[in-house]
């Protein structure tokens, strides 16, 4: 049963992007660069399997051979950082660091995850695309939860449970290796489901999404922190064709099928009913993430790394400046899209 929410429970913050619903195709099913997608025969556009396998493998290799030069420089989370827009210091690594935990606490604030009460509630914790586990270990600790991570990569999962071991939490989180499209969880297990920029990488946004409601507890928050493109204007059907090229030439090196806007993830939820549903454009916060992730690639230290780590991380780094112009231009936004299911 599809139902959709009254407006008054739609909340997008800071800049309100009123949903409206579209007779055009759903923008996730649009094809990428990457060859994802095939006409059907009654012409709407579809992910093959093959396709999907394909991307899922990429996943897994780029992972493979790029987090270990992630973490030598930046550490265990695989994120951006969240800044104050206006101000014009320069920070140090540290200062990067303690803007990557920033951002996780102001996703939790903005779901509303905060105070007492709210934190005491949780106790299962799914972290879905979990690279080295970075969020996962801060949730588990910060809640006293325990926390299941998955990832497409399996170098990714064993440095994720090293860690945890090392910092003696193994009791409290575990990682494996598991599609985010097919999790390997009963249906309500967790009372926080935690997305920390993969929703991009997700091939089918409305089984992504369906999967994160699925394994949510009733009354459980999910939380979507994603790299997605501008919302369209009424009227329009696609992105401009400079847009799209530029977003198919970030997608071949990250391996990313095709994107989507908040107001897309905004239906999805709307459709599966879930409640308290709250957007917001956080581009302007995590204006400074890409600039400084590009200096630390420039020192004599991160070109050696680089070079080393081989050349999906050099392709990689190429791309940086890609992003930087995307946001410029307003074609990439940063999202947050949160919500509750209900009880
Ligand atoms: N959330 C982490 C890592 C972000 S990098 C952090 O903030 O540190 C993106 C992650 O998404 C990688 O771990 C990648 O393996 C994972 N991912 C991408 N597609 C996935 C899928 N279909 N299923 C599970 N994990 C996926």
């Amino acid at each position: 049963m599809k139902a959709t929410l009254a407006p008054s429970s739609l909340t997008c913050l800071p800049n309100p992007h009123r949903t409206t619903f579209r007779s055009s195709p759903p923008l996730w099913l649009r094809p990428s660069s990457a060859s994802m997608s095939t006409t059907t025969a009654r012409g709407s556009v579809a992910v093959t399997a093959a396709a999907a396998t394909s991307l899922r493998q990429g996943i897994a290799e780029f992972y493979n051979e790029t987090s270990g030069l992630w973490e030598e420089i930046w550490g265990d989370h695989m994120h951006h950082g969240f800044y104050d827009p206006n101000s014009s210091l320069q920070l140090s690594d540290s200062g990067h660091r303690e803007a990557q935990i920033r951002m996780i606490e102001e996703s939790l604030r903005f779901a509303g995850v905060n105070g007492e009460e709210e934190e005491q509630r949780i106790k299962r914790v799914v972290d879905v695309g979990c690279g080295i586990g970075g969020s996962s270990r801060y949730l588990a600790s910060k809640f006293g939860a325990e926390c299941i991570g998955i990832t497409l990569s399996p170098l990714q999962a064993k440095r994720a449970n090293d860690l945890s071991a090392a910092q003696s939490l193994s009791h409290k989180v575990s990682f494996q290796v598991a599609d985010a499209l097919e999790q390997p969880f009963e249906d309500g297990k967790f009372d926080l489901v935690w997305s920390m920029e993969s929703g991009e990488h997700m091939p089918d946004k409305a089984k992504f999404v369906n999967e994160l409601a699925r394994v949510a507890a009733p009354g459980g928050r999910i939380i979507i922190v994603t790299w997605c493109h501008r919302n369209l204007s009424q009227g329009e059907e696609a992105l401009q064709p400079w847009e799209q090229n530029l977003l198919d030439r970030i997608c071949k090196t990250f391996y990313l099928p095709a994107w989507c806007s908040t107001s897309d993830y905004v239906n999805l939820l709307q459709s599966l009913s879930l409640q308290d549903i709250k957007c917001a454009d956080w581009s302007e916060n995590v204006a400074p993430f890409w600039p400084a992730v590009i200096r630390t690639a420039l020192t004599w230290n991160g070109l050696f790394s680089l070079l080393r780590s081989g050349m999906k991380s050099i392709k990689g780094a190429l791309t940086m400046p890609l992003m930087i112009e995307g946001y410029k231009k307003g074609v990439i936004k940063f999202g947050i899209i949160t919500c509750r299911k209900p009880l």
